[in-house]
Order: C-alpha cells, then sequence, then structure tokens
C-alpha cells in the first residue's frame, strides 16, 4: 500500500485543497466508516487541511452502533439458555448494562468463544452436537454475505443446533437518519451542518454506488466514496470540495480499485434471498432507525436465535457519562467526553467507541488526538 501513503503526494494534495478552499466557504464532511476515522487519526490528516475543512466522524463502527439492549440479549442467550455464544473479538470487550460484558460471562462461566470468521461458529456446532451454538452477528452490509454463507453451510449440513443471533444494519438508512435529524452540530461553537460525505469502502463494493444517489438527488449532499488510504482520504476531500465549489452534489467514486456502480450483485442476491427488513431497530446514538436493519425471512426463521429461544427485547442502559451516543451522530468529538483517557481508556472501557478497533474514541486514543 506503500504508493497510498506517499509523503510527497499527500503533501501535494493537501496543497490542492488549500487552494481550492474558497474564503467564504465551509466544508463539514462526514465521513460514515471507523476505518476512514481511524486513517484520519492515524496519519494526522486533520493537520494538513485549511481551517475551513471540517471532519466530523458519524456512525461507522459496527460494534459501536450496537445498543446496549441488544448486548444484553446476547449475554441471556449465555446466561439463561446455556448456548455456546461465537462472536468477533471486539464485540466481547463491550460493556453491556452494568459494565458487565461478554469476557466476564465468559470469566464467570459462560461458554463465550471468539471467531474469526462466520465459519468457524459452524465449525463449532459441528464439534458439539449436543450443544446450542449461536452466532452473534453484527456489522453493516459487508459482513451480511458470511452471516448468509455460513447459515447456507449450516442448512447444507443440516446443522439443527446452529443458529444466529443477526444484528446486521444497513448504511443508507442511518446516512438519511442522520440528515433528517434535528441536530446542531456546535462543534465549533455554531451551528454545522453536513455538507458532504465520505462515502464507506467496504460496504460500497457490496452495495455499489447506486444506494447514494438518493442524497445526492433528493437533499443535495455530495457523495465520494473512498478508500482507506491517506491519499485515497485526501483526494476524496479535494473532490467534495470541488463538488462543493461547484454547487454539485453527486455520487463520485475515488475507490475506483474496488467499488463499482453496481456492487457484488452476487452477494446481494445471497442476502435478498435470506433477509427482510426490520420495521424498526435501534441504533446507539441514532435511536429508533425505520428499515434500517435485517431479520432472517420466513424461509430461513428456523436459522434466527431471536425466534428459537423466544429472545424478548432488552431496553438496555447506556454507561453513565458516556458520550458514545452524540459522538456517533456527529454532534460531539471523544475529546468532548469527560472520562475520555481518565476513567475511560482502551484497557478499561466504559462505552464501545473505545473497544473497537473502528471506534472515534479508540481512534484518537491510540494515534494520540488529544487536543
Ligand atoms: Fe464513551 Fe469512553 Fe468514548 Fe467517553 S471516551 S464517549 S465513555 S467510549
Amino acid at each position: 500500500v506503500d504508493e497510498y501513503r506517499d509523503a510527497a503526494l499527500g503533501r501535494g494534495l493537501a496543497r490542492a485543497i488549500v487552494a481550492a478552499v474558497r474564503p467564504e466557504t465551509r466544508y463539514n464532511l462526514m465521513e460514515f466508516c471507523g476505518g476512514h476515522t481511524h486513517a484520519i487519526a492515524r496519519h494526522g490528516l486533520e493537520d494538513l487541511l485549511p481551517g475551513s475543512v471540517r471532519l466530523i466522524h458519524g456512525p461507522g463502527c459496527p460494534v459501536c452502533v450496537l445498543p446496549v439492549g441488544r448486548l444484553d440479549m446476547a449475554i441471556a442467550l449465555v446466561r439463561e439458555h446455556g448456548v455456546i455464544l461465537c462472536t468477533y473479538g471486539d464485540m466481547m470487550r463491550v460493556p453491556g448494562s452494568g459494565g458487565t460484558s461478554l469476557l466476564q460471562v465468559k470469566a464467570e462461566g459462560g461458554d463465550v468463544r471468539m471467531v474469526y470468521s462466520t465459519l468457524d461458529a459452524v465449525a463449532v456446532a459441528q464439534a458439539h452436537p449436543d450443544r446450542a451454538v449461536v452466532f452473534f452477528a453484527i456489522g453493516f452490509e459487508t459482513t451480511t454475505p458470511p452471516t448468509a454463507m455460513a447459515v447456507t453451510r449450516a442448512e447444507a449440513l443440516d446443522l439443527r443446533n446452529f443458529s444466529v443471533f443477526c444484528n446486521h444494519v444497513l448504511t443508507p438508512a442511518a446516512i438519511q437518519s442522520l440528515l433528517d435529524s434535528p441536530d446542531v452540530r456546535d462543534l465549533d461553537g455554531g451551528s454545522v451542518p453536513l455538507d458532504g460525505f465520505i462515502g464507506p469502502a467496504h460496504v460500497s463494493t457490496v452495495i455499489g454506488a447506486r444506494p447514494y444517489a438518493f442524497f445526492a438527488e433528493e437533499y443535495r449532499k455530495p457523495v465520494v466514496i473512498t478508500g482507506f488510504e491517506p491519499l485515497d482520504v485526501l483526494q476524496a476531500v479535494l473532490m467534495l470540495v470541488r463538488q462543493i465549489n461547484d454547487g454539485r452534489a453527486e455520487v463520485e467514486v475515488q475507490y475506483a480499485r474496488a467499488v463499482t456502480r453496481r456492487g457484488n450483485e452476487k452477494a446481494q442476491a445471497l442476502v435478498a434471498g435470506m433477509f427482510d427488513l426490520r420495521k424498526v431497530f435501534a441504533w446507539r446514538g441514532l435511536g429508533p432507525v425505520p428499515y434500517s436493519a435485517l431479520t432472517f425471512n420466513t424461509r430461513y426463521a428456523t436459522w434466527d436465535a431471536e425466534r428459537r429461544f423466544a429472545l424478548p427485547d432488552a431496553a438496555g442502559r447506556d454507561p453513565r457519562g458516556c458520550d458514545c451516543g452524540a459522538i456517533l451522530r456527529g454532534v460531539k468529538e471523544p475529546r468532548d467526553c469527560r472520562l475520555f483517557g481518565t476513567a475511560c481508556t482502551p484497557e478499561k472501557p466504559v462505552g464501545a467507541c473505545m473497544v473497537s478497533s473502528e471506534g472515534a474514541c479508540a481512534a484518537y486514543w491510540t494515534h494520540g488526538r488529544f487536543r
């Protein structure tokens, strides 16, 4: 990836941005992906930009946007139903209500296992035919096809002890929720509207560029889908600045080496054949968002852990003093949270944004963005 981290090219792009911005214009750009947030913090990209260009972090971290209630439901699967719960590593350290994490549940004797892929969870179910095994599925459109693949595999193997606790969420619905939100982003002590979006990279490899056209056409917000390297992000900022200057609102693909207009249609068909839209799903930070998440359709209902174990919805309690919700809406920054770097650190996280490798608080802490 060295060619995307070339310092001379980066300085050239930064100079082009400085030359392009207009003195009377502000450019408030939201990146919708935790990978972008980390790239920005890691490479100090904000320091290269003129003061009129503001990068606002959005709800792009899949671990962070899962509300506490859903984590409490996963904990109930282990404690009350005695299942083997398989999940990705980040999810194990996120505090649920009362600060209890899946790691603590494991320490108490609960059977919680970290997996690296959905097929690892299927293998656990194969190895333990006498135990119920649940895969705790989270994430945006990028991680949904692997979950669908695991169910397809489990069905082929007739693994009736396997099921999925489905928490897959949809990016476009969250962007619309942000644009419809009455929030005032007073990051500079004044109202800060959103002028454009740095669109997610991995998600867009699956869904393509088409779903963002709505935001360009209906909301007049430019979108540039962008890769994770520093030159990618700087080039996207330049493209957005030029769109705003020209009064254009278009969907452009900076990450052309991986993203097409139509996306991965095979993965889309796999997901469409297995899942329906939920009428509403509560996000951490955004609250209830209509048609923003997936659930198994009738044909695949038997693989749905929520139905199999008749799991009631849990309300959940956010950690006291934690500003994750406001950070995920882009109305606060990690440094605004009074627990940042004091009561809350990666070793002892209070909120999800400090746990996840894609969380904004973890990005600021890891890369020393304290001021
Ligand atoms: Fe929550 Fe910790 Fe971030 Fe504060 S620093 S918002 S407590 S995760």
